[in-house]
């Protein structure tokens, strides 16, 4: 069996974390593992060195990170190949995911300093400065899905707000997080990035110590743990959590559009997107020609080694995840549903991408998050009873809505409880939209002007006119 993550630190050798290629089970590289008693002074210096950080304007902030972008360009077809044997997502969008950071990193610096600037608020008594001042220390806790970018969207507007940062990547993918740190502290003040390597027990860790502001991303389960450490010192949270997106394909959907979307927004990353499609509402009416050219597409993908030419859907990230979405599938099918694509065994960490029809609520795979490359589809006979299913979910990360009426999908997808719902695309907003979960998938959140707002704590300065 490969190695899952919590045998990424292994008890005999607790000083390093070795991440391993899931595709293969190589290993790919060790860090060693931060002490836990560390951390607590590690906390102490990055409070010392915010001192100095976070008497600069936003802007000499911007300028220091500025030179970084061309650093991390120059460096994407590395960390892209570190990323891709780390967790196994194909070459090619690994190193896009790179490129994703370094060419929006200066248009991101000049959106935070903006966001960040000094507003002003006056009646006829009062003028009043609405200032964003630095919240101290802030924790940055990192999946491992976009092993990349999500450190990235936490660390740089906790860093231009004039906060220190200790990143505690995932123990999946520990080495290109160290590589992206790296970058960055080639222009940082000394202590102002903090590398922490460790699983849940450092990531605990550095909750429970002196930090001010908590930036998390991972699972719904985990940021109810930290809410909860986090309650008592009453420490600012951002969590970003998990999804269950439901897609919902009206009777006037354009259906090769729609199954396009599905299938790739099903598999993409091999399902471990927050907000993949896990969920598909179809019409009745049209719900044997949508799965028809699902199937059809679905076949068309290439699965295999994440290196390999042509290679669009790799492994799971570890054995634990496998496990965890070949249950799901097993399940489901025992209890009545119908396997139109994949199912097939397969070897190591890898599950054939896979269309389940005729599942129920009544089925895990419909209500917990999968986290893998399995899109399950329910006929539904009326809008309403497509929309009570949607929103039968704690969840509300993202949602998708396929129809050509634009008034009626544009209703649709307003009655739908998700922070973010595309209509005829997936969900991601144009340029300075925030990137929001709704119920239990976000509580808190960060990107475009009202996101970076949240690394800083507003102060109300007022005088008299
Ligand atoms: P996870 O919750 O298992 O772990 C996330 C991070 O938290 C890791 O660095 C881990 O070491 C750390 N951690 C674990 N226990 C901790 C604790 N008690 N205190 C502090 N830190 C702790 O999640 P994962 O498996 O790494 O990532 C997948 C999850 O992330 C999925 O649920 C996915 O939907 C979610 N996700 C959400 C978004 C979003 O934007 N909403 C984006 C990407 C991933």
């Amino acid at each position: 069996m490969l190695p899952s993550s919590a045998s990424n630190v292994p008890p005999g050798n607790p000083l390093q974390l070795t991440s391993f290629d899931p595709a293969t089970g190589e290993a790919v590289g060790s860090v060693p593992v931060t002490p836990v008693d560390a951390i607590p002074r590690l906390v102490h210096q990055s409070r010392e060195a915010q001192r100095g950080w976070g008497a600069l304007t936003h802007a000499e902030r911007a300028d220091v990170l500025r030179p970084a972008a061309a650093r991390l360009k120059a460096e994407a077809r590395r960390l892209g190949e570190l990323a891709s044997r780390e967790m196994g997502k194909p070459l090619p969008e690994a190193i896009g995911e790179a490129n994703y950071c370094a060419d929006g990193f200066a248009g991101e610096l000049d959106e935070i300093v903006a966001a960040l600037a000094d507003t002003v608020r006056e009646d006829a008594r009062v003028r009043s400065i609405l200032r964003y001042a630095p919240l101290g220390v802030c924790a940055a806790i990192a999946p491992w899905n976009f092993p990349i970018l999500m450190p990235h969207q936490s660390v740089l507007p906790a860093l231009v707000a004039g906060n220190a940062v200790l990143l505690k990547p995932s123990e999946e993918t520990t080495l290109v997080a160290c590589e992206y740190a790296k970058i960055l502290n080639e222009f940082l003040p000394t202590g102002v990035l903090t590398p922490v390597f460790g699983d849940g027990t450092q990531g605990r860790a550095l909750v429970l110590a002196d930090v001010d502001l908590i930036v998390f991303t991972g699972s719904r389960e985990t940021g109810k743990r930290i809410l909860a450490d986090a309650g008592p010192g009453l420490k600012r949270v951002i969590l970003e959590l998990g999804g269950k997106d439901p897609l919902v394909v009206l009777d006037d959907a354009d259906l090769d559009a729609a199954a396009a979307f599905a299938v790739r927004n099903s598999f993409r990353n091999a399902g471990q997107v927050c907000v993949s499609t896990e969920r598909i509402y179809v019409d009745a009416a049209i719900r044997e020609e949508f799965l028809r050219k699902m199937a059809e597409r679905t076949r068309a993908l290439k699965q295999g080694n994440p290196r390999d030419e042509g290679v669009n859907v790799g492994p799971m990230v570890s054995a634990r995840q496998k496990a965890k979405v070949v249950a799901q599938i097993d399940a489901a099918v025992a209890a009545g549903a119908t396997l139109i694509a994949g199912g097939e065994p397969r070897e190591g960490n890898f599950v054939a991408p896979t269309i389940l029809a005729d599942v129920t609520h009544a089925m895990d795979v419909m209500r917990e998050e999968t986290f893998g490359p399995v899109a399950c589809v329910q006929a539904f006979r009326t809008v309403d009873e497509a929309l009570r299913l949607a929103n039968d979910t704690p969840f509300g990360l993202g949602a998708a809505v396929f129809g050509r009426d634009l008034a009626r999908a544009e209703d649709v997808a307003a009655r739908i409880h998700a922070g973010m719902v595309g209509i005829n695309q997936g969900c991601g907003g144009a340029d300075g939209c925030p990137w929001v979960g709704a119920k239990e998938s976000g509580y808190g959140f960060h990107s475009g002007p009202e996101g970076h707002r949240q690394f800083a704590q507003v102060r109300v300065l007022s005088r008299a006119k």
